[in-house]
């Protein structure tokens, strides 16, 4: 079967629109069944064993299934900054991430274009990508859409937002989240099978799933149910990833930083559970957030653009299907 028949009533994600996107309908996505990237560039700011030494080659998609009031990435998520692919050209950005020695391929939020995603993987594997595929998603998806990911991705990277289905409602848009992603969870741990580095030393990954938890501020109580579930569910088999980076971004969304007190309670609770991961060095300022209008839509310290869907003049093609920037010449 022609898994993209699956776009022509598109039920791929919990939100089941039904809406025809081959005929270019949308739905609560905002895509049609054409696969739209913004970016893809080597990033250094994941954890130590996706970053690696050389970074992670991250391909940010256009769209969103989720609807996070916080979203950092609004401008490719809702603002639809990004242009269409081919898969032969999906296919050649993930095999020029490899050549630019990106230590994966780290597909960030493609939960809505799972079917043209799990092909371009699939091209890209024919054509010589052997380093890690990594799949970066909000876990608001569905076990038999995830399915589609077997044997193509090798590390699973979501982030568990909530177990609360007040927080839920109210700052990403699906009451339904905790529910779905729990299950989705589940079904990366089944997927991914044991965590496996390349290197003694851990940090190179290979296969896996590290579970991130973005910290809302006022909301610890979320915070502490998802470390819970954690050490119940996944410790021993995945690693957890506490980040406390969340910036005030939109009217809807908490609007302060996360406070001292707060982080201090955050690490005592992360010693009480035992959970085995990373946490983030509390650093409450916007200088980070990426602008997905500029070329390096991060910092240089942060990232090395490879890809980007307004390429201009100042780039060099290394084959017929991909544009590729020079070194060092960022914008
Ligand atoms: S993938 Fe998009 S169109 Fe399809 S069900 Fe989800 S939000 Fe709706």
């Amino acid at each position: 079967m022609n898994e993209e028949k699956r776009y022509e009533d598109c039920r791929l994600c919990p939100r089941r629109c039904g809406v025809n996107r081959v005929r270019g309908e949308k739905g609560f996505c905002g895509e049609t069944a054409s696969l739209r990237i913004a970016a893809a560039v080597l990033h250094r700011g994941e954890e130590p064993p996706i970053a690696g030494e050389n970074g992670s080659g991250a391909v940010f998609v256009s769209g969103c299934n989720l609807g996070c009031a916080f979203c950092q990435n609004f401008q490719i998520s809702r603002q639809g900054l990004g242009r269409v692919v081919s898969i032969d050209e999906f296919a050649a950005i993930c095999l020029a991430l490899q050549e630019k020695g990106a230590e994966n391929v780290n597909i960030v939020t493609g939960t809505h274009a799972t079917p043209a995603l799990a092909r371009g993987v699939a091209a890209a594997k024919a054509r010589g990508l052997t380093v890690p595929v990594l799949w970066n998603s909000s876990a608001y998806e569905d076990e038999d859409t995830l399915a589609l990911l077997q044997g193509l991705v090798d590390i699973f990277l979501p982030d568990m937002k909530t177990l609360d289905a007040e927080t839920a409602r109210a700052f990403l848009n699906a009451p339904d989240y905790p529910e779905v992603a729990s299950r989705a969870v589940l079904a990366m741990l089944n997927m991914a099978g044991n965590l496996s580095y390349a290197r003694e030393d851990g940090e190179k990954m290979l296969s896996g799933v590290v579970v991130r938890h973005l910290v809302l501020p006022g909301r610890l109580d979320s915070t502490r149910a998802v470390i819970e579930w954690f050490a119940e569910n996944a410790e021993g088999r995945a690693l957890f990833s506490l980040m406390t980076q969340y910036t005030p971004m939109g009217p809807r969304a908490p609007n302060r930083y996360i406070n001292a007190s707060e982080y201090e309670t955050l690490l005592k609770w992360l010693d009480e559970f035992g959970v085995r991961g990373y946490y983030q060095e509390l650093s409450p300022d916007a200088d980070w957030l990426p602008d997905f209008s500029r070329f390096n839509p991060f910092s240089s310290e942060l990232s090395t653009p490879v890809w980007n869907a307004y390429a201009g003049s100042a780039l060099h093609k290394i084959n017929d299907d991909v544009a590729v920037v020079q070194e060092g010449t960022q914008g």
